[in-house]
């Protein structure tokens, strides 16, 4: 089976194959054509898997599929990250093909300069890709808002629990489009994964690598 069998558009097969990926990983083989179909998407898999592109894909090929898409202004993504390092790993995973769209997709995370980040928000984000802890600082400064966010990914979920952010996680989610789309990857799901998803993930399909 290839990324053109699970639903992605050509452009994306083409900025795949420019980055000698060609052949679907088995958590991309699960989980890309339940995302495209706009399906809440459990995923249990760990680094390396291929996680990333797994949830990455599918939100930008959906963000970019609407016809009536605005020009960027708000967020109508949103991936929550445990830390810093993880979140500049997204961008730059997600950025060859976000470009391949005509999206974009920025970092919001600490230890950057928060002034700057407000900056790069007011003039526009497709996808953004946060923290727990800076999103929070943003959304109660009044320089980014949630309320477009039609598809969330949490990443690391578990690692996101253990180092305390569930409550502010709840919070940012409770913040987004109320009928929008979640994907949550995790390497275990523990209990308290699992009340997040009772709470966030209805109706959703769960795959395993
Ligand atoms: P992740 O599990 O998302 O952290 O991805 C781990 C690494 O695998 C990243 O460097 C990806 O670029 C790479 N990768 C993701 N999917 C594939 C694939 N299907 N074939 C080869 N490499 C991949």
């Amino acid at each position: 089976i290839t990324f053109a069998d699970l639903g992605l558009p050509a452009a994306i097969v083409s900025a795949l194959a420019r980055n000698e990926i060609t052949v679907p990983s088995p958590i991309q083989k699960m989980a890309i054509a339940d995302a495209l179909e706009g399906r809440n998407v459990l995923g249990r898999a760990q680094t390396g898997s291929g996680k990333t592109l797994a949830f990455g894909l599918p939100m930008l090929t959906r963000l970019a599929g609407r016809d009536d898409r605005p020009a960027a202004k708000r967020p109508r993504a949103l991936v929550l990250v445990p830390t810093r390092e993880l979140a500049f790993q997204v961008v730059d995973s997600l950025t060859s093909y976000a470009s391949a769209l005509g999206l974009t997709v920025r970092p919001a995370v600490g230890g950057t300069p928060f002034s700057r980040q407000a900056d790069q928000l007011r003039r526009g984000v497709d996808v953004l890709v946060a923290t727990p802890g800076r999103l929070n600082d943003h959304l109660r400064q009044g320089t980014c808002v949630l309320e477009n966010v039609e598809i969330t990914a949490l990443d690391e979920a578990d690692q996101m629990a253990d180092m305390g952010f569930l409550p502010e996680v709840r919070d940012i989610l409770g913040q987004t489009a109320q009928n929008g789309q979640r994907l949550l990857f995790s390497a275990t799901l523990d209990r308290e994964v699992q009340s997040l998803v009772r709470q966030f993930l209805a109706d959703h399909v769960q795959h395993s690598t």
